[in-house]
């Protein structure tokens, strides 16, 4: 740990455990102990740590190829993409290798888009404020959150921010040179804050109004999170263009773009490209994973009534403790839990106790778990959670 405050930069506050290894809910530290984990790399290991298919996936691709460029077709990159394709909105999918870079390349086509088919002097993008959506200089710029931003200006010019929620808002901040609104369908890093059932809905029907591209970003709600493969189907619309990432390739970094054939024309050879973009080993444990989380739907399933199981528990916590908790919100397994002090002491304990969880926004408890969780294990949790509450209050 001293050697990884000496060699690392100081990027992350981390917490004083080396993890060491993992299977489903579960990591074990360098001393061996056990931990049940409900941050799963932050929405990423949607099928939990190691699952089988996806080792077996890897294993056998990094036997035969890890990488080759994509001056080149390659197997595995295709039949993820016909994949996506297939259960999706979308007509075609272009692969990089984290959420950002899905962002920026959704930023880029989205721009180049506007250019072909709208006029020379529409650039600018309406994001929401709390929204994240990376920490390149665009993505950073595109996020509405002044805090990511403070000394890294100047920040890339086309962007705007308004309220999240508030459709009013956003029809006011439209001028000539608006040419999409890019959003998370529900807001991630800002604390889980979910729109009104029907808020996604006006704003696909502003975007056609206006012809504005609508941009999805799906880094953490995608692949299974909220119950439903994309977080879009629970609102009833589809997207122009949508990223992905963290939970795509079974825990390991890739990144996708996905776009009607309309709004991908607009990318041609030498517009867009990534070096590792769609390489065979991420895109081979992308297809085990997605091809796993399809599966006779039963792990989808399994989210939407773990859902219910741990919002209801939650809910009984609130009850004992209401000078503590404020609120319980979420969909599927992406869920927050409000409290009415910093949450920094609480993840403490439990870390102490053998459960992660993780604390946004300052004073919001975000439980990503796996979507294969179990009540026991959830049970184990409320129990941590109680015996740190009591502990606190
Ligand atoms: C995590 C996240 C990103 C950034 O993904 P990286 O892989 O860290 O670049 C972008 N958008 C949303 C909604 C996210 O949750």
């Amino acid at each position: 740990m001293d050697a990884s405050k000496q060699y690392l930069m100081h990027t992350y506050k981390r917490f004083p455990i080396i993890l060491r290894k993992g299977r489903g809910m579960k990591v074990w530290d360098s001393n061996g102990k056990e931990y049940l984990d409900f941050v799963g790399g932050i929405a990423v290991n949607n099928l939990g740590h190691c699952h089988s298919k996806v080792v077996i996936a890897l294993q056998k691709q990094a036997q035969r190829l890890l990488h080759v460029s994509n001056l080149y077709h390659i197997e595995p990159q295709i039949e993820l993409a016909k994949l996506l394709v297939k259960h999706s909105f979308a007509d075609k999918v272009f692969f990089c290798n984290s959420g950002a870079e899905a962002n920026e390349a959704a930023i880029k086509l989205t721009r180049k888009y506007a250019k072909d088919h709208l006029s020379h002097d529409r650039y600018e993008i309406i994001t929401a404020f709390g929204s994240f959506h990376g920490r390149t200089l665009a993505t950073l710029s595109a996020s509405g959150q002044e805090k990511l931003q403070k000394g890294f200006e100047p920040l890339v010019p086309g962007f705007k921010h308004v309220p999240f929620n508030d459709i009013n808002a956003l029809k006011g901040a439209i001028t000539k040179h608006t040419c999409a609104v890019m959003m998370e369908p529900i807001q991630g890093e800002a604390g889980i804050k979910m729109p009104d059932m029907d808020y996604l809905k006006e704003v696909r029907k502003v975007c056609d109004e206006y012809r504005l591209l609508f941009i999805l970003d799906e880094v953490q709600t995608g692949m299974g999170r909220t119950g439903k493969l994309f977080a879009y189907e629970h609102f009833g619309i589809e997207p122009d263009i949508m990223s992905l990432a963290k939970g795509l390739g079974g825990g390991v970094a890739i990144g996708a773009m996905l776009a009607k054939d309309s709004v991908a024309a607009s990318f041609q050879p030498g517009s867009h490209a990534a070096t590792f973009g769609g390489n065979p080993l991420a895109c081979a444990a992308a297809k085990a994973a997605m091809e796993t989380l399809l599966e006779d739907g039963f792990i989808l399933d399994n989210c939407e009534r773990m859902s219910k199981y741990l919002i209801n528990r939650l809910e009984g916590i609130k009850k004992d403790y209401p000078s503590l908790v404020a609120g319980v919100r979420g969909l599927g397994l992406m869920i927050g839990m409000e409290m009415t002090t910093t949450c920094g002491p609480i993840v403490n304990l439990c870390l102490e106790e053998g459960v992660l969880i993780n604390c946004i926004g300052g004073n919001v408890l975000r439980f990503t778990p796996a979507l294969t969780l179990t009540e026991k294990e959830v049970d184990r949790l409320i129990e941590v959670l109680e015996d740190v509450f009591e502990k606190i209050s």
